[in-house]
């Protein structure tokens, strides 16, 4: 339960049936409760058997019930099976119960993706966002307006605390729109856009992440500009893991041709810069042991980088004598002198070169 303490509200009075002034309300905001964990507010089919569905317009069927979408036509996430792969609040959705003036503070969504929210039930929510081509006059003024702060705490927008005055952001002429969501309506934020809102009253709503092939590119610039600002936030899931299971099974899934021309484009760059940071590792160190790690059942999430925090999906180093281990394109994972160095990784050169000719082939044959 977050709890929002809000000073000088306007608060109705029984006693004396007129606005009086409040010096302090107490809000509340049931945000971000997993639906695997506290249950969706959509219904679902018992154990994922669909054999008592007699029509398309069953709610445990329908493609916009949240906890479907992953199943959608170019969703990225098909690829996930099992209810163990499920990201919480990313691929399954998150539940939000809200009362008068409980808000989100301003964000854009992990890794630029984007987002849908569908509220269930209750009073209205006013939502405020912001388009993408001002994502970084936001920042700069949101940053400006809290700067002390953001010496303390520099990670502190992706905690999600921060609010501004819609106001104060237009006279900076930084474009705010605004909407009010109704129950049994959806709202789609696109990538990089940020948002915030709160809500008119009591209300339930849901919502998860949409990665199809057009995020791709945001998804990228994401994990840019996580590592210039210092890796102050992490990507929820590794890149190359989305793009190189979906890469498995291109031909299973119903991508449109752009969609799956998208999805190899950027496979091959993936593979060319792995190749490449491999090599200026080798350069690098005059002996590097090379080990395969891990098979098919190797979770995306197995090992995490000592240095960024983020997942190390395709290699790491790792050092013989203090252990630690990191992504190949730190090149050092510890200060250790005569380091020993090992290079782990999940598919040797080879197959990712094999993989890429046969997706280079696939190419033009589109
Ligand atoms: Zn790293
Ligand atoms: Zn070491």
């Amino acid at each position: 339960m977050k709890t929002l303490y809000v000073k000088t509200f306007f608060i109705w009075s029984t006693s004396s049936k007129k606005l009086v002034k409040n010096e302090r309300v107490t809000v509340e905001y049931a945000a971000d409760l997993p639906s695997l964990r506290y249950g969706s507010a959509f219904p679902k089919l018992a154990r994922g058997k669909a054999t008592d569905v007699t029509s398309i317009d069953d709610e445990r069927i329908h493609p916009f019930n949240l906890n479907n979408l992953i199943h959608a036509k170019d969703s990225l996430f098909q690829i996930i099976q099992k209810r163990g792969e499920n990201i919480s609040g990313i691929t399954a959705p998150w539940v939000y119960a809200g009362m008068l003036f409980a808000s989100f503070c301003w964000h854009v969504e992990d890794m630029y993706m984007y987002s849908i929210n569908y509220m269930h039930k209750g009073a209205a929510k006013t939502w405020y966002c912001i388009p993408e081509s001002h994502k970084e006059a936001f920042d700069d003024a949101i940053k400006e307006k809290h700067c002390e702060l953001f010496i303390e705490r520099p990670d502190l927008l992706y905690n999600i605390i921060l609010t501004m005055n819609p106001l104060e952001l237009l006279k900076k002429n930084i474009p705010v729109y605004r909407t009010e969501q109704q129950p049994r309506e959806f709202i789609i934020t696109f990538p990089k856009v940020y948002h915030a809102g709160f809500s008119h009253g009591y209300n339930i709503s849901e919502a998860v992440n949409i990665a199809i092939p057009d995020w791709i590119p945001f998804g990228k610039l994401a994990l840019s500009d996580y590592a210039s600002e210092g890796f102050l936030k992490k990507g929820s899931f590794p890149f190359e893991w989305i793009i190189i299971e979906n890469i498995k099974r291109l031909s299973e899934f119903n991508f449109s041709p752009q969609a799956k021309k998208e999805i190899a484009q950027v496979y091959i760059e993936i593979m060319q810069k792995e190749i490449k940071d491999r090599k200026a590792v080798q350069e690098c160190y005059s002996k590097v042991a090379i080990k395969q790690f891990g098979d098919v059942t190797t979770r995306y999430d197995a090992h995490i980088c000592s240095t960024c925090n983020n997942y190390t999906f395709l290699s790491f180093l790792s050092c013989g004598r203090c252990k630690r281990t990191g992504c190949i394109q730190h090149i050092s994972v510890c200060d250790c002198l005569n380091v020993i160095v090992s290079m782990n990784v999940r598919f040797s050169e080879k197959n990712l070169e094999d993989f890429s000719h046969s997706v280079q082939k696939f190419l033009g044959t589109l």
